[in-house]
């Protein structure tokens, strides 16, 4: 007899997908135990294959910030999937959802939609070695861009959960052209660049850390980190990329580029290209790179830069797409900031009361709660906190049914559809899970 239990099917699963899931955080590796395997959502709510019933903060990782099964979501999906799957031609969706994504976010002159957002880091990397005519790649610590070879070395995200590396199989020439810098180090970067500036295509970071749980960048002197690395890049014919990915469309309505990008006649440090991703699908599969239009012109067929797929711009992602950013105006912006703070001083509360040393650390309306009490600038930091207060955290709220990020490096995600009843009962599961990390 074929059982359906999430242990049962976890135990197949295992013999045919590796470690049983087809992405490495989804394994509970670092927190121990069966992941539930879900069998549907609505709103903020999971209901897994066991009977129970989440109240979820982790909103696949970004892209259900509207809350699950949203009706104008699927009603469009169901449209356009009645008028053709995929037609690997032209669709007026494309269009609309780039016109959508130009339209507030400054720097994007021009965006290519992908299908990931490894892709669009992969392909934004490309952009930038072919208009430098460089090879070299700065990232940073902890800073996550996707399973790209080049930008596999200290990544956040589950590269941090399992805390590897980087990633076997990654070539030692691939490695080579990837220098790694503590984030936010800015003497760091300035040695660098005086070294070897002539050889630096470009400066690759997430516009706010959130990878190693949320890090947002800071000032010195009056100038952001962001900033500083655009003037830095420029400074010696480099470019800067700004991976808003997680934080895009999330952070505000622009992305993290509405909390700290440039404004008015502040405008010289523009990222050069931006990516994106997760929010701009609602959903479905869909990334994008984009930028300024003389470096979005090399790609093929006008320029040189090759780059194409099969399903990119495909109706049914598109409609989705457009579907998410029409749900998302100012009064979703609000009510995601309100269920964002709300939460945030429920867990404190939790926490303090308990004794537990804790930091809660937001960019725009993103946030997460690190286990310890200073605050986190480095991956280093990230690093030392007290994992194991976190795995007793995790469970204690998995079995009052609520669904976090099976690991302490992850952001914690709200959606629209995080209301007060649904907060309500998160509240009641944190002060016994607060005991528990204690
Ligand atoms: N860049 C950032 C900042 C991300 O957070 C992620 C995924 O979490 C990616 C890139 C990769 O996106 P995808 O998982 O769609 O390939």
């Amino acid at each position: 007899m074929t059982s359906t239990s999430s242990a049962d099917l976890f135990a197949r699963a295992q013999q045919v997908i590796p470690s049983g899931v087809n992405s490495p955080v989804r394994a509970f590796g670092s927190v121990g135990g069966t992941p539930p395997f879900l069998t549907d959502a609505k709103g903020a709510l999971l209901h897994d294959a066991d009977g129970k019933e989440y109240v979820d903060l982790v909103g696949s990782w970004g892209p259900m910030i509207l809350g699950h099964a949203n009706e104008q979501v699927v009603e469009a999906v169901r449209e356009a999937a009645g008028r053709g799957l995929s037609f690997g031609a032209p669709q007026a969706g494309e269009v609309t959802l780039v016109e959508e994504v130009v339209s507030r976010v400054g720097p994007v002159e021009q965006l290519r939609l992908v299908n990931s957002g490894t892709e669009a880091t992969m392909s934004a990397l490309r952009v930038a070695r072919a208009a430098t005519e460089r090879d070299v790649i700065v990232k940073f610590a902890g800073c996550y861009h996707g399973h790209v070879d080049a930008l596999l070395a200290e990544a956040g995200s589950g590269v941090a959960t399992f805390a590897m590396p980087g990633s076997a199989g990654v070539t030692a020439s691939t490695a080579r052209d990837t220098v790694v810098l503590p984030y936010g180090d800015r003497d760091a970067v300035a040695a660098l660049f005086a070294e070897r500036g002539s050889e630096i295509a470009a400066i690759i970071t997430e516009a706010a850390p959130a990878n190693m749980g949320v890090v947002p960048p800071l000032e010195a002197d009056g100038i952001g980190f962001n900033r500083f690395l655009s003037e830095t890049a420029h400074a010696h014919g480099a470019l800067l990329i700004s991976d808003e990915v997680l934080t895009g469309f999330r952070a505000s309505r622009e992305g993290y580029y509405g909390v700290d990008g440039p404004t008015g006649t502040d405008d010289a440090w523009a990222p050069d290209l931006m990516t994106f991703g997760k929010v701009i699908g609602g959903g479905l599969p869909v990334g994008a790179f984009g930028g300024r239009k003389d470096l979005m012109g090399l790609l093929a067929p006008a320029g040189p830069v090759y780059q194409a797929g099969t399903l990119s711009g495909n109706p049914l992602a598109t409609a989705a797409g457009m579907a998410t950013f029409a749900g998302l105006d100012a009064a979703a912006y609000e009510t995601l900031g309100s269920a964002s703070r709300t939460l945030q001083q429920l867990v404190a509360d939790a926490l303090t009361t308990a004794g537990v040393p804790h930091v809660i650390q937001t960019a725009g309306t993103l946030f997460s709660v690190f286990f310890r009490e200073e605050p986190v600038t480095s991956y280093e930091d990230a690093k030392n906190q007290d994992t194991a207060a976190f795995t007793r955290f995790f469970h204690a709220m998995l079995d009052a049914g609520v669904y976090l990020p099976p690991s302490a490096f992850e952001a914690w995600f709200v959606s629209t559809a995080h209301t007060e009843s649904v907060l309500d009962r998160i509240a009641a599961a944190l002060p016994g899970a607060a005991k528990a990390a204690a």
